[in-house]
This record gives structure tokens, sequence and C-alpha cells, in this order.
């Protein structure tokens, strides 16, 4: 074992036994590449993160070009930072005009944190319900969120957690009634991720938005995973025609730099500002640098028409692939795919083939039978049809 591989495993504190544990020394497009120059096409994008490709020429130069002015000043919100300002009202144009508010932080799991603050404030209301094999975050507000039964193995351990959750099953009308005049807040991402890739069914986000005006709940849609363009419009809030009351986002908000949000109407979020004043704070949040690379990527985005060429391209991913034998349906909504082969003992062993052959790949959390296919937007036809056939002649080896 190399002398980095085994500081990895002595000092880097592991989340799994058996990490992937690849080193890598650069990354560009839709490849990253081992100190020895092995080339791995990455079809997770770091779980749906680098939308512009790795090592986008313009996010890098943003990041340059603000690194060099400012890095850390103060505290978040007490001064004008410009990087921070410029995002939030670009963002804000490309948002109905219910969501004008954005509230920066870190990462995902604090975007949903600050959303569940915010609903609790502003109902006066504490129950939360979410969705079954739903995944917001792993701090304790989000994890509290993750949807049980299939959650419990996640979180039994760490109990107690935040009282007063109630899971439903995604796309069951049925179960809209566990939604109350009780309830402060409804937490759904619009096209479900780690459950393997489920979308809406026709009408069910119109359902629940009409369920939460008919109670005074407020539906909070979690895009951490799907913004940005992924499924193939900007936000698949504009896919589905429903606006929540709160919007989170990150992953792929920050351009590969770690930046999340909650972003309401001003009425939603000024509860947060006063009774008690500084009742959601965060010294990091919305950080100069961040910011000036999720603004150069949305605008890369933007000035390439990237997102326009998403649902084809997700399209000829599926045409390519769903013929194999050993494919039983692929999930999609523009490039999130999930390649369902109803095997675990199969999955693992496709997971195997793909890294010998050069294909980055993972399973969801709630769906170990299924593997994504998430890669940077920018993936160009031919890189897909390369990959498609190194992904055939893996499943042709099970
Ligand atoms: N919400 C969704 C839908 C996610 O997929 C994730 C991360 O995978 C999160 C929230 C949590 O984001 P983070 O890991 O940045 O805290």
């Amino acid at each position: 074992m190399d002398i980095l591989r085994r500081q990895f495993f002595a000092h880097v504190g592991q989340t799994s036994p058996s990490p992937l544990a690849i080193e890598v020394a650069r990354a560009e497009g839709s490849f990253f590449y081992t100190p020895e120059g092995r080339r791995y096409y990455d079809l997770v994008a770091g779980v749906s993160v680098s939308n512009v490709g790795h090592n986008n020429p313009k996010v890098v130069k943003a990041i340059q070009e603000q690194a060099a002015d400012y890095l850390h000043i103060m505290v978040y919100g007490e001064m004008i930072v410009k990087p921070q300002v410029r995002y939030a009202e670009k963002i804000c144009s490309l948002l109905p005009p219910k969501l004008q508010s954005v509230y920066f932080l870190n990462s995902g799991s604090e975007a949903v944190e600050g959303a569940l603050k915010l609903a609790r404030r502003f109902t006066g209301r504490h129950k939360m319900v979410s969705m079954r094999k739903a995944y917001h975050g792993s701090t304790i507000g989000p994890l509290s969120m993750m949807g049980s039964p299939e959650a419990d193995e996640w979180k039994r351990p760490f109990m107690p957690l935040v009282p007063g959750v109630t899971s439903i099953p995604f796309n069951d009308f049925g179960a809209l009634d566990a939604i109350t005049e009780r309830t402060a807040g409804v937490l759904v991402e619009p096209v479900q991720g780690e459950a393997g890739v489920r979308p809406p069914a026709d009408g069910y986000l119109q359902a629940l938005r009409r369920r939460c005006d008919e109670t005074g709940a407020l539906l909070i849609f979690d895009e951490i995973q799907t913004g940005m363009g992924r499924t193939g419009s900007m936000f698949a809030l504009q896919k589905y025609g429903v606006t929540p009351d709160i919007l989170c986002l990150a992953k792929a908000f920050g351009g590969g730099m770690p930046l999340g949000a909650f972003i309401s109407s001003r009425e939603i979020m000024s509860s947060l500002s006063h009774n008690p004043a500084l009742g959601h704070i965060t010294t990091f949040g919305g950080h100069p640098v961040c910011c000036a690379a999720g603004l150069a990527a949305l605008d890369y985005l933007i000035e390439n028409n990237i997102v326009e060429q998403v649902e084809s391209k997700g399209a000829l991913y599926e045409e390519l692939l769903v013929n194999h034998p050993q494919v039983r349906e692929i999930r999609r909504s523009g490039l999130l795919l999930a390649v369902e082969l109803g095997d675990s003992a199969k999955l693992y062993r496709i997971m195997e083939l793909f890294k010998e052959a050069g294909i980055m790949s993972d399973w969801f959390l709630f769906c170990d039978t299924a593997f994504r296919i998430s890669p940077p937007l920018t993936i160009s036809e031919e890189e897909i049809r390369d990959s498609s056939r190194i992904i055939l002649s893996c499943l042709n080896r099970l």
C-alpha cells in the first residue's frame, strides 16, 4: 500500500467499510484521472454537483478572481458581498415571483435545516411531513425527515430525533390527509433521487400544493439534487409547474464549491430576522468564492444552452442501454438515470466491472438494485455513446 493510501485509511474519517479509494490527480470535463493516468468517465459528477463539467474554465477563473479580491470578511448577512448579491439577484430572476429572497448556507443539509426552521417560525407550528425513501441530509433535522420506515436503519442508532415527523408514500394521493392544520411544512423532492429516481405521478405535486394551501402548511421543495438543470429544466418546479413556498438548493448550485440556500418570498423570509433577531445565523454561508463560482456556473449553463440539451442527452443514454437483457427498466428525469438490474448481487458485481473498465457509477441509498448515471450536463453525444459501449460490455460480463 502506498503512503497516501495508508494515511487515507489511518487518518481520514471513513463513511463505509470499503471506500472506493481511487486517488484523483486531476479532472476535466466528463473525466477524472488517477496519478498513473487512468481515465474514468465520471457518471456520478460528485452526486449531481459537477453539472458544468470538471475544471470548467469559466468557474476556475471566477474563483481565482474572487480569491484575489477577498475571501472571508464577516459573518453572513452583515456586509454587502458583491458575488452573493449578484448571485441572489440572478437566481431570483429565473424563479417565480413568490421565490425572491435567498438565504445562503454551506450545504444541502444546512439548506434543509434552515427551511425547517423557517416553516416552524412562519406558521407557529412544529409538525412536519416527509416522503418515504427521501434523503435530505445527515444532520439531525434532515435525518429526522428521512423517509421511514425505509430509513429506520440509518435513523435508529441516532435516536432520539426531532419529534413530530410523519412520512407518507411519495405519489400516493390517498395519503395527503396526513397533512393537516397542525402541519408546519411538507418536504418533498419533486423527483426522488436516492429512492432510485422516481418522478412524480401526473398531478401529484399539484395535489400536494392544493393540500398545503387548504391546511396552511408550507410546501418545501428539496431541489438539491434536481436543481441547476439536472432534470432538463433549470429547476424541476418549472418542469412540473408547481411553485413551493420554500425551495432548497445545494450541490450544483455552488458550481463545484460548497454552497446551499433556501429561498422563499420576502414575507416568509422576513420572519427569520426578528423575534429573535439572529435566529438563524452562519459564519461561512454564502462564501464569496463559492457564490462567484456558482454564478459563473449558472452563467455557463445559460450562455451555452446546456439545459436545453439535457433531455435529448438523457434520452440517448436510455435508448442505448434499455434493450440489454440485463436491464429491467430505466427510470429517468433528464440526465438523472437509474438503470434497474433488479438484483443487488448483480449491482455489486457491475460496480467492480465498472471500476476496472474506467466508469464511475454508484447505487442509490434506498435502491441497491440500480446503478446511477448522472454525468456532467456538458457530456457530449460522442462521450455518451462511448461510455454506453463500455457499460454494455460490462453488462455482457454479468
Ligand atoms: N437533499 C438531497 C435530495 C440530497 O441528495 C442531498 C445529498 O445527497 C442532500 C439533501 C444533502 O446535501 P449535503 O450532502 O450537501 O448536506
